[in-house]
């Protein structure tokens, strides 16, 4: 039997992409979903997918950049589903652009999403999973949480801070494991935040040689799936053509 039947799993941006897939391919094993995004419409009918295959998901509205609807969140899981074993920090947002461009508004929304969305996740479960004496946060770093490249400065900065942010709350924490996943060019919407028309080309060639989400959502299943005693501490998924 999957050693994921059973577990409660909080996924935040989980409307499109990568956390999508990773709620289907969950629930799917066995897994209790709770899908959170600001586009409920969509989630309401992943979380209707989901239960016509015989799933078990919840979803609630959710933005991420608003501590208190991040705590609500995590304990309507709790509530659903009587515990939260794993909170996947997924929402994020990639709006490229040089720094000259001064798109300090679009710097100030990667701030909020990629790095507060994630501090506040840690936030809301961390209480909960201190009290159980177990618990899981899955937090989604990218390629770009180890290199740095142009147009991406600050959306790079954003990444490093959710390793470094990950790196400590392991350290800090004996009994809740704390996984990174550092994606390479996956495809979901991730683009189509991007306002700046040289980051656009730019990205428009990576996504020809991105990998399913799909790819993602298993590497996100392995770490969760381990013993409890197991921590698998970070996994960087790229696609095998990748020269980043
Ligand atoms: P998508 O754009 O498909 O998904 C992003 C998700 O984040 C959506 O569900 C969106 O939902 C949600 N989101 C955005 N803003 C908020 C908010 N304020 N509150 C709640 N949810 C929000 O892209 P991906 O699936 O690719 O992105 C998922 C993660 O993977 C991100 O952290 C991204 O940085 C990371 N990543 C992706 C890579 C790729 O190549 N695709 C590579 C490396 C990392 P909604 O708009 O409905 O709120």
């Amino acid at each position: 039997m999957s050693n994921l039947k059973g577990k409660v799993v909080a996924i935040t941006g989980a409307s499109s992409g990568i956390g999508e897939v990773t709620a289907r391919l969950l629930a799917g094993r066995g897994a209790d979903v709770v899908l959170g995004a600001r586009r409920v419409d969509r989630l309401e009918k992943i979380v209707a997918d989901i239960q016509a295959k015989a799933g078990s998901a919840a979803y609630r509205a959710l933005d991420v950049t608003n501590r208190e609807d991040v705590e609500t969140f995590v304990k309507f899981a709790e509530q659903q589903f009587g515990k939260v074993d794993v909170v996947v920090n997924n929402a994020g947002l990639m709006p490229l652009s040089p720094l000259e461009a001064l798109k300090v508004d679009e710097w100030d929304r990667m701030v909020d999403v990629n790095i507060k969305g994630v501090l506040y996740g840690i936030a809301a479960g961390l209480p909960i999973m201190k009290r159980q004496g177990y618990g899981q946060f899955v937090n989604i770093s990218s390629i770009a949480g180890h290199q740095v490249f142009p147009t991406a400065a600050v959306y790079c900065g954003t990444k490093f801070a959710v390793q470094a942010i990950s790196e400590g709350l392991r350290m800090e924490n004996t009994n809740i494991r704390v996984t990174v996943i550092a994606p390479g060019a996956t495809e979901s919407e991730l683009a189509e935040t991007i306002t700046d028309e040289s980051a656009r080309e730019w990205v428009k060639g990576l996504r020809n040689t991105a990998i399913p989400a799909d790819a993602i959502a298993r590497a996100i299943a392995f770490a969760i799936e381990q013993p409890d005693d197991i921590d698998v501490n970070e996994i960087i998924v790229r696609p095998t053509v990748s020269q980043h």
